[in-house]
């Protein structure tokens, strides 16, 4: 291992040296997609930022549990509705059926953006009992009482012995002058109590019976039942968009902490928002893209379509913590961006080491080859730094441009920084950033065959001819290179 993983924990604001409780284990859950409405692009930023996540920690050699739930009940909207039932009454739907439906299509928006599927994906209506328990074991340590059929989480309790607002850095008092109204009116002791299990009101669908009531969980505390039933009462990373961690996250540690003792998560992580002009890409303000409208170009706000590992390119050039604007300029760059690193990534696949060579080594461009390696790990070692990885991939894909361009013998660089070369190329791109090659070329044979009409038009001069092959070649995005080493060609960069 190549120095050592630092993160930034927004719990202690600290970048620090990642520890893992139960080395090599390592327990992640992230919060995953309320599934009542399409997945948007900004969704799609932090599920791809914890993916990255997931992939480095397994690439150092942890074996990670990493758990992402699926919301299906209890995330009310601002109108005090569950949004899963909101839904359904739209379509005229059972809440299930809104339920599979978003979560198909949520899967399937993961695949295309070449993101691993988590070891396992809990449902909120799964573990009905699980929470009944937990608020059971709330209400027993004196930390939630219950209301009117409702059962509320009681701050003041909780202040009594722990810090509510640590994750956000808010103030109980604060947080009470900024609190206009009661949600749940007069059933709460204390405008910030949050409720744990609600009863439902005539019209509300999703409702299960219990000994408090007919009614439905809070939102938070799926997270808390579920991250603990999977990675035990303390466990390593749990991961969110910014958003989530007031009152969400928040809620969680309370809940933990009430129920356990313990804040649940030793390494609390969020990723920034993905942005359009500058305001956070959101359903409600209309700003959003869907990942389909993206790939197709079917927006009043886009030039063009752009595929998918282009997509995933520009959403891996900034640092998971820094927010991301969404622009045209910002994509045409990342498409040729992405299409100079398939080059290189194509080439350097390609390549296989002389046998028998290895005689002069250039010292300089052996060290210089291993330092770019080095700094790969210690880019991604810096508390994720996608960024800064993919620009020593572009220094090293400037290596294999001049090895292609015959500037750069492989012999001279030697079998061993070659191979470390080679690996660390492929996994960077490929394993950790997830960046796969897309453009197939539909029959290499063809494809060298053509080159070699190319060739021979060359050698007679007949240019007509020339041109036109190359006309035909880039109409299949094919570019063709004429290089002091012979003719080769590229995938076309812009
Ligand atoms: P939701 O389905 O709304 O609960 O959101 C799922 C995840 O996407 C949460 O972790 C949110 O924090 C995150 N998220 C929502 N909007 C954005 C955005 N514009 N940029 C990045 N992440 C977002
Ligand atoms: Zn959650």
């Amino acid at each position: 291992m190549i120095g050592k993983l630092r993160v930034v924990n927004s719990l202690t604001r600290e970048k620090e040296v990642f520890e893992p409780l139960n080395p090599p284990h390592v327990g992640m859950y992230v919060c995953g997609p309320t599934v009542y409405s399409d997945v948007h692009l900004g969704n799609v930023r932090t599920f791809m930022s914890f993916d990255v996540i997931y992939r480095y920690l397994q690439f150092l050699g942890y074996k990670v549990r990493y758990v992402r739930n699926i919301t299906d009940v209890g995330h009310l909207s601002d109108t005090g509705e569950d949004k899963i039932s909101k839904k359904a009454k739209l379509e005229s739907l059972e809440p299930m059926e809104i339920v599979q439906k978003y979560t198909n299509d949520f899967h399937q928006v993961m695949h295309t953006f070449n993101l691993l599927p988590p070891d396992i994906e809990p449902t909120a209506t799964g573990h009905l009992m699980e929470q009944m328990e937990m608020i059971q074991e709330l209400v027993d340590n004196g930390y939630a009482y219950e209301s009117n059929g409702s059962v509320y989480f009681d701050i003041n309790q909780f202040s009594d012995k722990f810090e509510y607002g640590k994750l956000s850095g808010r103030k109980t008092e604060d947080m009470l002058n900024q609190t206009r109204e009661l949600d749940g009116g007069s059933d709460k002791r204390n405008p910030l109590d949050f409720a744990l299990w609600k009863k439902a009101a005539p019209e509300h669908i999703m409702r299960w019976n219990t000994k408090w009531s007919d009614g439905f969980p809070g939102w938070h505390l799926e997270c808390s039942v579920m991250s603990t039933k999977y990675l035990g009462e303390e466990f390593d990373i749990h991961g969110g968009g910014m958003d989530l961690k007031f009152p969400h996250h928040e809620c969680e540690i309370a809940q933990n902490a009430g129920s356990k003792g313990k804040d649940g998560a030793k390494y609390w992580m969020h990723t920034n928002m993905l942005t359009v002009n500058g305001t956070k890409m959101s359903k409600s303000l209309g700003n959003s893209f869907l990942p389909h409208q993206l790939i197709s170009g079917d927006h009043e706000l886009l030039e063009r379509g752009f595929s998918p590992m282009t997509i995933r390119f520009f959403m891996l050039q900034s640092h998971y913590a820094s927010t991301l604007d969404f622009s045209n300029e910002a994509l045409n760059a990342a498409q040729k961006g992405y299409m100079k690193l398939a080059n290189g990534l194509r080439l350097i696949k390609s390549y296989e080491y002389p046998a028998g060579g290895q005689e002069d080594i250039n010292q300089k461009q052996a060290d210089q080859i291993n330092k770019i390696c080095d700094n790969c790990h210690h880019a991604m070692n810096d508390d994720f730094n996608t960024a800064l990885a993919i620009g020593h991939l572009f220094n090293l894909v400037k290596k294999v441009n001049s090895i292609q361009a015959g500037q750069l013998k492989l012999e001279e660089i030697g079998q061993e920084t070659f191979d470390r070369m080679k690996t660390t190329f492929i996994s960077f791109a490929e394993d950790i950033l997830g960046l796969r090659l897309e453009s197939e070329i539909s029959s290499q044979n063809l494809l060298d065959v053509i080159l070699e009409e190319y060739k021979s038009a060359k050698e007679a001069k007949n240019y007509d001819k020339v041109d036109e092959l190359r006309a035909k070649l880039k109409s299949e995005g094919v570019i063709v290179k004429d290089m002091k080493t012979g003719i080769d060609w590229a995938f076309e960069e812009s």
